[in-house]
């Protein structure tokens, strides 16, 4: 049988399931893990949700999103654990420590590339544009129900990973499935006005910041801008504020590899990547310790801001 069927197998008998995912999640890991987490308590199974880190607020509306909770709050975990969206165990954070030992079986399904196959069963497929992808396939095996909150959830998935439908991940298949979601009662007034009609003021004051930032290197071909902590500080803004604007450096003629460095609290630079053709940006960040796809990866550096530019975009000049 296929990872599909087999995993679908198991998911139709489970009695209760823990969902968890990466750390600073996105739309897909949140919509993908809320998409399975809301179709299978449809069906009568107990669905725990865990993420270490906070629901960010452009995506608080997602159904369901308000029964995640964390790790230090599971007080019995049942013994099926899927992990969706998570290249590693370390990516979902310190409070998963030691829950390889914790449960029984553990279900990984992911599409990134970089993914270790550290669960029992493993559906991992690069070519997917979004964990979500993998996720209504499995649904659909089972056979589960596709309510309109169990579409909005994965449309919100496929809309992101994908920059609204535009990357080189997304595929005819992609969007015959976006089409079925919207057929299956997706939100669209809801999912437009969160994800691009309600931009707080405070993280446009950061791209105006971030702006004269930009710098360009190897004749234009790496293009980067910086986020400092006063930059923050200063536009009252918070990290997940700084989300896309990676894609100004990518976007700009002649530019391969684009990308966007950003002081965390705890004395850390995190780094997002983005190429358009020629440079696997997966292994760039490999080099220092992240993963991610081909086109779009990220890692996370000790040391300061400065240092951590000319080591990054060095090891960029050397891909091109
Ligand atoms: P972003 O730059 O938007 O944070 O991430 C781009 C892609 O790289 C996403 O698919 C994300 O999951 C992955 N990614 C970002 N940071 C890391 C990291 O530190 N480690 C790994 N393994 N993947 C990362
Ligand atoms: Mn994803």
């Amino acid at each position: 049988m296929s990872e599909i069927g087999q995993i679908a197998a198991i998911l139709a008998t489970a009695r209760e399931v823990a969902v968890a995912t990466h750390i600073i999640p996105d739309g897909d890991c949140l919509g993908s893990m809320l998409g399975l987490t809301l179709a299978l308590r449809k069906r009568g199974t107990s669905v725990i949700a865990i993420n270490a880190d906070p629901v960010p607020e452009m995506f608080q509306y997602l159904p369901g999103q308000e029964t995640i909770i964390d790790p230090d709050q599971v007080t019995s975990m049942p013994p099926l654990l899927v992990m969706v969206d998570c290249t590693d165990m370390e990516r979902a954070g310190k409070g998963f420590s030691n829950w390889q030992q914790r449960v029984e079986k553990i279900i990984n399904i992911d599409h990134h590339v970089s993914n270790t196959r550290f669960g029992h069963l493993n559906l991992v497929d690069s070519r997917a544009a979004a964990t979500a992808e993998l996720i209504y396939a499995v649904l659909e095996q089972i056979p589960a129900t596709f309510t309109p909150e169990v579409a909005t959830c994965l449309y919100t998935a496929l809309a992101t990973d994908t920059g609204s439908f535009q990357y080189e991940n997304c595929t005819a298949r992609t969007l015959r499935l976006a089409a079925s979601l919207l057929e299956k009662g997706a939100d669209m007034p809801l999912i437009r006005e969160h994800l691009w009609e309600s931009k707080p003021l405070n993280s446009i004051r950061l791209l105006a910041a971030t702006l004269p930032t930009l710098t360009l290197a190897y004749e234009g071909r790496v293009a980067w801008m910086t986020v400092s902590r006063a930059a923050l500080e200063a536009n009252g803004a918070r990290p997940e504020h700084a989300e896309g604007l990676v894609n100004y450096p990518r976007s700009i003629a002649g530019v391969e590899v684009g990308m966007l460095f950003r002081e965390l609290p705890d004395g850390k630079v995190k780094v997002s990547l983005r190429s358009k053709k020629i440079v696997d940006v997966n292994r760039v960040a490999a080099l220092f310790g992240g993963g991610g796809h081909r086109r779009a990866a990220g890692c996370t550096l000790d040391g300061d801001l400065d240092t951590v530019v000319a080591r990054v975009v060095a090891a960029a000049g050397e891909a091109l």
